[in-house]
């Protein structure tokens, strides 16, 4: 039995099913590229989930990695953490000012974000104020409270009795969250762009008018940014484009640049709900992560990589249009930055696995929908490559 196979049938024996995995065992990365055990490359336009965002071993990160693992890897927040206040500063700087608080992942950094809205409302308002606005077709994570917020029914189905206080509506809707908000809402809770729900952008007026409505109501306006945030849409946090603050944001993926990590921010009173012992996390922002986080945000900013995910998503949409156009069963390309998509009017895995054959790593977000979210250094050759291969693979479906 060769390595791989071997792999694969200890997964089975060893591992929880809750993967569908391709065939394939990744065992190295530099860059845009991996490599699978058997030496074969792959040019990698998921880059984990849209969270590999300075691509493979980028040499600043290994060496803020060696740096920090020969200091300090972890301690209790019951203590004062150089690298977490030095983290939390820079967010704040490059942010809307707010104060962060540390955990895991994007999940845990939308709990944390439910819980605060919840316990601001309850102390300024009344008790009746707990409900949290959510769209259809969003993603928040897997945990209770976030598949409860998830407007996509596979992702609870299963786990009921759910958690109360939960609403949706459609996404990109105004005059439907204008109904929605009324004495028991204390916030709305939206991506951006929403991601795992098909790479959807809202109109332009969409943000605005959800803020503005918000401010009016006085109803709290949390952004997930996990998928979105960190430059991934062109700039470093998806709510820029719109010229909008929100109360709360929620950040991860991108956020470590590959290690785990996840925060809250939010500003004034309403980070102020929170006070010793109303929410913990014992592994959120130890020394190892926030530093290995900061040295991801400085590179960040210096190599200018939001400007660069514009240019070059800007290039990459152009090719996937061109492309569109050429194929009757691709109905659209879409994105910003480099978080792109093609809609098909056929499944969308048969896509991807031929793609994997071929050297190109995509993802799905939906049944029918292409997702591109290569690290943020990707170049304008490696996307030509990347074209050369779907082309190859859309040509292959059509004939
Ligand atoms: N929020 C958004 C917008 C996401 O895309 C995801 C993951 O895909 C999450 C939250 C959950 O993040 P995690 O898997 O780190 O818990």
């Amino acid at each position: 039995m060769d390595q791989t196979t071997e792999l694969i049938a200890q997964t089975a024996c060893y591992l929880v099913n809750t993967y569908a995995r391709f065939p394939i065992v990744l065992v190295k990365g530099s860059g845009a590229r991996v490599w699978d055990a058997e030496g074969k490359s792959y040019l990698d336009c998921a880059a984990g989930i849209a969270v590999d965002i300075l691509g493979h071993c980028h040499p600043k990160m290994v060496e803020a990695i060696r740096a920090q693992a020969e200091l300090l890897l972890h301690v209790s927040n019951l203590y004062f953490i150089e690298p977490q206040i030095r983290l939390a500063r820079a967010l704040s700087e490059h942010s809307f000012g707010g104060q962060a608080f540390f955990c895991n992942s994007g999940a845990e950094a939308n709990e944390a974000a439910i819980k605060l809205a919840r316990r601001y409302a309850k102390a300024r308002w009344s008790s009746d104020r707990y409900e949290i606005v959510c769209m259809r077709d969003s993603f928040h994570g897997r945990t209770m409270a976030t598949v409860t917020a998830t407007g996509q029914e596979k992702y609870s189905q299963g786990f009921e009795p759910l958690l109360s206080g939960f609403k949706h509506i459609p996404f990109n809707d105004l005059p439907a969250a204008e109904r929605a908000i009324d004495s028991r809402t204390c916030a709305v809770l939206v991506e951006p762009i929403q991601g795992e729900g098909g790479v959807r952008v809202p109109d332009d007026a969409y943000l605005p008018g959800l803020r503005r409505l918000c401010s009016e109501r006085e109803v709290l306006l949390i952004l997930d940014e996990v998928q979105t945030g960190m430059g991934r849409t062109g700039r470093l946090f998806a709510y820029e484009h719109s010229r909008i603050e929100p109360d709360i944001m929620t950040l991860a993926k991108g956020l470590g640049g590959g290690l785990p990590i996840g925060a809250m921010l939010a500003k004034g009173a309403v980070a102020g709900a929170f006070v010793p012992g109303s929410h913990a996390s014992t592994f959120g922002g130890n020394p190892f992560i926030t530093a290995v986080a900061h040295a991801v945000l400085a590179e960040i900013i210096d190599a200018q990589l939001p400007e660069r995910a514009a240019k070059t998503g800007a290039y990459f949409l152009g090719r996937l249009r061109e492309l569109a156009a050429r194929y009757s069963f691709v109905k659209d390309a879409r994105g910003k930055g480099l978080m792109l998509a093609m809609e098909l009017s056929v499944p969308a895995k048969p896509i991807v696995a031929r793609c994997l054959e071929r050297g190109l790593l995509i993802l799905i977000a939906g049944d029918q929908v292409l997702r591109f979210v290569p690290p943020l250094i990707i170049g304008e050759a490696e996307v030509d490559e990347a074209i050369q291969i779907l082309d190859l693979v859309l040509a292959e479906k059509s004939s």
